[in-house]
């Protein structure tokens, strides 16, 4: 069986020692490492972190020529006598990236996705492959959910595991360490949280209970509340949390996510947990759980066969990273950990973010799932002028779609159900899913649907949030945001222009990123609604800045009309109409 043994080579200079053993190698072999971790949709060059590769097939060195910056071809040297032997193929990997994409070590902590680490053997990727790990500091423990091998290790494992074949080998992440670990059920199917990093007083058990009350939601959703135990299409599913001073993101797998988040959002004995970090590492969990559906099984068409070694293009996710982004806080909602209103203050950071990016006048949803390996994923100061992000406005049409359907006497939650159940939880393409928004709601919303995914008109929430009881208004906007400045402002930093969006007044005024503000009518300033002390938000003014080492002055003109001006508000209405009311009940329960 091809087999990897994984050794925690040295601790201090953060690099892992892999030794691959591949049976029957013929006389030549190809290995490749992946370019990129599927849920993340950028070329990373994994290999950039390999180091020091070998092979040799009892006692005789094989010749290693690399291919591209990621695929060698390992050959038994001319001349060398044919061997029965298993090859043997050793290299290093550095591990110092604290995000949950690649692989981690030092002397607290172990984490890594096979991506970063296992070389695949070409042409031999449907083939079992075993994974084991050597010895480990002491104290020090293992989770992941890749099944756990027969017993009966050999000498210097600490443990071992295996996995159907090569996808399934770099879709379990491993944590290593001593960490928190906790266990619950839900629908029947055991669950095992593990927390790195927490500081003492961290409330486990309270994390554990809110996150089982998400993961059973989640199972009623798709399988129905009375389904049988273990209809889940996963037998045990792990979640890897580490806590960081800074830090929030996700990385969704077939049976587990890797998740980072803060110290200060985890919860603590004794006080109760309500802020918004809290809410927001709940957010986090429900999210990448809901993808154990909604992309690791229904998945758009393109990702049926993974290619590790190049971008794997497709214009749907939209609907993966949208509709789940709708459901995340949706899911907090109906499990009861959020009341009505703050659901609508979720939903309301989402609608102001569109707001607040001119790009989605350029750039369809379809257009922006297409180009995240080269846009989304590669944010810069011109971004919000020139794209717009499939998770928020993907969500927001999840949400227009949902309300629509409600108008209808239907909801979104059915035609997942349908496409679940007819594409049989597998790859579909965007035909698929317009086919079963026909099969649920009959004609009608298809053409809607493809306008708000393929152009880039305005979205008709305010309509259709009114017609399920919840008042869409308007509050005044920060300075800044008025005119059309992103800025980071510090005691020490100054303020700095971070972004400049597309026709705001301070675009306009030729205001560019990187300017360094210093001077509003005269008057130095460290943080600009200084300036409002003297400056009306409606009255021109002169502004002072520094550009590459010049300084200029540039005459701002607010505009008075500017969208900007204003950030959306939603609000539960008093007394809607019956009809809205019962829709609104339906919806959140409110
Ligand atoms: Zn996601």
């Amino acid at each position: 069986m091809i087999s990897y043994h994984v050794e925690l080579d040295d601790l201090h200079s953060h690099h892992y020692r892999v030794t691959l053993s591949v049976p029957q190698p013929g006389d030549a072999l190809e290995l490749a490492l992946p370019v990129w971790i599927p849920g993340s949709y950028l070329v990373r060059e994994f290999a950039r972190h390999l180091s020091g590769l070998q092979a040799q097939q009892g006692g005789q060195a094989w010749e290693v020529q690399a291919l591209d910056k990621a695929r060698w071809q390992l050959r038994r040297p001319a001349g060398a006598p044919a061997s029965r032997a298993a090859l043997t193929v050793r290299w290093r990997v550095y591990a110092f990236d604290t995000s949950v994409r690649t692989a981690f070590l030092d002397d607290r902590r172990g984490f890594f996705n096979g991506t970063g680490l296992l070389l695949r053997v070409v042409g031999r990727e449907a083939q079992a492959q075993r994974l084991s790990l050597g010895r480990l500091p002491a104290g020090w423990e293992v989770a992941t959910a890749m099944p756990a091998a027969a017993p009966g290790r050999s000498r210097g494992e600490s443990g071992a595991w295996l996995a159907a074949d090569y996808d399934e080998l770099v879709d379990h992440p491993f944590e290593l360490g001593s960490f928190w670990r906790g266990r619950f059920s839900a629908g029947g199917v055991p669950h095992e949280l593990v927390v790195a990093g927490a500081w003492p007083r961290f409330d486990g058990d309270r994390l554990l209970r809110d996150t089982q009350r998400i993961c059973a939601e989640q199972i009623a959703f798709w399988h129905g509340a009375d389904a049988a135990a273990r209809s889940a299409p996963f037998g045990r599913y792990v979640f890897l949390i580490n806590a960081v001073g800074d830090g929030y993101g996700g990385l969704e797998h077939r049976a587990s996510t890797a998740l980072l988040t803060s110290r200060r959002d985890l919860p603590v004995q004794g006080s109760e947990p309500g802020g918004d970090g809290y809410i927001g590492l709940l957010g986090l969990i429900s999210h990448e759980y809901f993808h154990s559906w909604n992309v690791k099984r229904l998945k758009p068409a393109e990702f049926a066969t993974l290619d590790y070694q190049h971008e794997n293009y497709t214009r749907l996710l939209w609907f993966f990273e949208g509709v789940t982004s709708y459901y995340d806080d949706l899911m907090l909602r109906r499990a009861g950990l959020i009341d009505a209103p703050r659901y609508l203050r979720l939903l309301t950071r989402n609608l102001a973010s569109l707001a607040a990016t001119p790009g989605r006048q350029l750039q369809s949803l379809a257009e922006a799932s297409f180009d995240a390996w080269i846009k989304y994923y590669r944010p810069d100061e011109n971004s919000a002028n020139a794209t717009v992000s499939y998770y928020v406005k993907g969500a927001l049409v999840a949400l227009a779609l949902d309300l629509s359907l409600r108008q209808r006497g239907h909801s979104l939650d059915a035609v997942m159900r349908r496409l679940w159940a007819d594409s049989a939880g597998g790859p579909v393409d965007e035909a698929a899913i317009q086919a079963a928004l026909q099969a649920v709601a009959g004609r009608g919303l298809q053409r809607t649907l493809r306008a708000w995914v393929h152009g880039t008109d305005e979205l008709p929430l305010a309509e259709l949030l009114a017609a399920t009881g919840v008042l869409c208004g308007s509050e005044r906007a920060g300075w800044a945001a008025t005119l059309g400045l992103k800025l980071s402002e510090g005691p020490v930093s100054g303020v700095q222009v971070k972004s400049v969006l597309a026709g705001s007044a301070a675009a306009v005024a030729g205001v560019a990123a990187g300017d360094e503000l210093l001077a509003v009518d005269g008057w130095r300033i460290r943080r600009l609604d200084d300036a409002l002390a003297w400056a009306g938000r409606e009255s021109p003014f002169d502004l002072l800045l520094a550009r590459d080492q010049r300084v200029l002055t540039l005459r701002l003109q607010p505009q008075r009309d500017a969208a900007l001006a204003a950030t959306p508000t939603l609000a539960l209405q008093e007394r809607p109409a019956r009809h809205a009311l019962a829709r609104r009940r339906a919806w959140i329960d409110a």
